[in-house]
């Protein structure tokens, strides 16, 4: 008798409009859109099918639909998440820099409908974006104007096209800096239409390098904050104070690219000094531009401020409006700017500070809290220990300081391939529903506790960690 021939297990599962009609694959389609979910399914039939093929068994449907939301969840582009910053650093520009208070996460919601974003309400007439922040601006900082573009990258390229397009600046060859990836003042220069004028050396730059270069081409002077390097030793910088006498005394606009720009004395809360806004200004600047999501806390912007007549020129210059910002930009920049009206308040209600003075003890409370349920759910061979760690300010603000600081270090009880565990486990947390990120050093994975103030979020996550 003939045998039957073995039943196609390919038969088992089920046909793509069968998984479709699913009510589970109908949510999936609803929170991703109906392309993607066909596009991740088909993919999903077809890995099944290759795996029957080389005898693995029929997968259930539960198992298909696990399959495709882990597929879902993994795919790029859905938007930035939030996330663990336990890297150590804490304005992290990978990693969107300042979180944002309470009271700028609550404007920026509120200012996303309708909002008299360009509408003066008391005359019915067109308003201007600028007077959401520029009141506070000015209050702050000394300065009889304000004006806010996307980031300070804009900020300084709008200065140097405004006034120094076709012109010639001349900046010290000790603060020609490069910021991050793509920010290189020379470059930046360059794109602005101005033709920058090396003086002085990288170490040492004297008032008459500044005097020299001036000629009828010259069309401002430019100080720009090193940011993320110091130059110790020999070393010497003309004083703002000086540069303002010299570039007044040419009938030179004087503007200073502050970086990071602090809008209060850090020193009040145990950090370092940095020169604010408001004493670059008193000390002769005429346009000062800074970031708004590096030390003041806000969001992403560049803040421009200085005398009436050279903010007006800046506003008067068309590339103001390709560089301008959105209303939910300028309702959270509002709502951070009010923050520093309340002096007791502003260490715990803006977030930056908040992290920045965080103390070491507190710290490293929280960690013994969470060493063992950490170590726990990681189980063998992880071995997870309390350590002191140093972390930094980031972004390029007071490069050199560094605030003591304390964490988890996870180390692998394992003879070899160490690093590949490392690396593996760091993979797993950034997998997580809120990814955890850290950083490996020295064979362990170190995992900073400066910035983790959900505790909670944090714990309620270890079940999956096991679960991975
Ligand atoms: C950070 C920085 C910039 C760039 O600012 P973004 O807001 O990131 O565009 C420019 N100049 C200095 C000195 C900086 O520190």
């Amino acid at each position: 008798m003939a045998e039957s021939p073995a039943p196609d297990p390919r038969a088992g599962l089920p046909a793509m409009d069968r998984l479709l009609a699913l009510p589970a694959v109908a949510a999936l389609e609803a929170a991703w859109g109906r392309t993607t979910v066909r596009t991740e399914a088909r993919q999903v039939l077809a890995d099944a099918r290759a795996g029957l093929a080389s005898g693995s068994p029929v997968p259930g449907v539960d198992a298909l639909i696990q399959t495709l939301t882990h597929r879902l969840e993994a795919l790029p582009g859905r938007g930035p998440r939030a996330l663990f910053n336990l890297t150590g650093t804490v304005i992290h520009t990978n990693l969107g820099r300042a979180p944002l208070p309470a009271a700028a996460i609550a404007a920026m919601a509120t200012a996303a409908g309708t909002t008299d974003l360009e509408f003066d309400l008391p005359s019915g007439r067109r308003g201007e974006r600028d007077h959401h922040v520029e009141r506070l601006l000015c209050e702050l900082t000394g300065a009889e104007a304000a004006t806010v573009v996307n980031n300070n990258a804009a900020a300084v390229l709008l200065l140097l096209n405004t006034f120094a397009e076709g012109r010639e600046v001349p900046v010290s060859r000790g603060e020609l800096v490069e910021i991050g990836g793509s920010f290189r003042l020379p470059d930046i220069m360059r794109r602005a239409g101005a033709r920058l004028v090396e003086i002085g050396t990288t170490n040492r730059t004297h008032a008459s390098d500044y005097t020299e270069s001036i000629g009828p081409e010259t069309g401002m002077l430019l100080k720009v904050h090193p940011s993320n390097y110091v130059i110790t030793g020999f070393q010497q910088e003309v004083t703002i104070g000086e540069l303002a006498g010299i570039a007044h005394a040419h009938g030179l606009p004087l503007g200073w690219d502050l970086g990071s720009g602090s809008l209060v004395d850090l020193s009040r809360f145990g950090l370092e000094r940095e020169p604010t806004p408001g004493e670059a200004l008193t000390a002769g600047a005429d346009l000062v531009t800074f970031s708004g999501d590096k030390l003041l806390g806000g969001p992403q912007a560049g803040i421009i401020v200085g005398s009436r007549s050279a903010v007006e020129a800046l506003r008067r210059n068309p590339l103001k409006r390709a560089l301008r910002v959105d209303k939910v930009t300028l309702a959270a920049l509002a709502a951070v700017l009010r923050l520093y009206g309340r002096d007791e308040t502003l260490r715990q209600e803006l977030p930056v500070l908040r992290l920045l003075t965080r103390t070491q003890t507190e710290i490293r409370a929280l960690a013994y809290r969470l060493r063992t349920p950490l170590a726990e759910a990681l189980g063998p061979p992880w071995e997870v220990e309390v350590v002191d760690l140093a972390s930094q300010i980031g972004s390029g603000a007071l490069p050199v300081a560094s605030l003591a600081s304390a964490g988890l270090a996870i180390e692998p009880l394992l003879e070899r391939g160490r690093n590949a565990a490392l690396e593996q486990l760091h993979r797993r947390l950034r997998r997580l529903p809120t990814p955890v990120v850290g950083r490996i050093q020295q064979e362990r994975l170190l995992l900073d506790l400066r910035c983790l103030e959900d505790e909670p979020g944090f714990l309620a996550q270890l079940p999956e960690i096991a679960a991975a």
